[in-house]
């Protein structure tokens, strides 16, 4: 298995895990932009938003609402930001589909 995000999810690749279920696991990104920043992933691979499928709705429902109780989990009260880069303009580099929790500083607007 290529996927680096897969490996990360067997446990054959090393992270930093912040949390674990059946569906997702969440860990600290390698490279963080701000204080916090942690990916969500779902366990089973998606390579992007643009892959995903009518009967996909309720895993990435509940891949938001796990993202708030992590944000929680994590402390972030005074606000952070949820991402989703799509594709190459969008700035997707690892093509598994992963939400970035980012927060622990005010975060600007609009995004480079
Ligand atoms: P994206 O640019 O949206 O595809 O985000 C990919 C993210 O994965 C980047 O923020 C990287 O820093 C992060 N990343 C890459 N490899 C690892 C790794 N082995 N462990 C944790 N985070 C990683
Ligand atoms: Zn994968």
């Amino acid at each position: 298995m290529e996927c680096i995000f897969c490996k990360i999810a067997n446990k054959e690749i090393g992270s930093d895990i912040v949390y674990e279920d059946e569906l997702f696991v969440a860990f600290k990104d390698i490279k963080p932009v701000a204080p916090t920043h942690v990916l969500i992933i779902p366990k089973r691979h998606i390579e992007g938003v643009q892959a995903l499928k009518e009967e996909d709705e309720s895993l990435v429902g509940k891949m938001i609402l796990k993202a708030k109780d992590i944000a929680n989990k994590l402390n972030l009260k005074e606000g952070y930001r949820l991402v989703f880069n799509v594709g190459e303009h969008g700035g997707q580099t690892i093509f598994h589909i992963h939400l970035h929790i980012i927060g622990g500083r005010p975060m600007m607007w609009p995004p480079g």
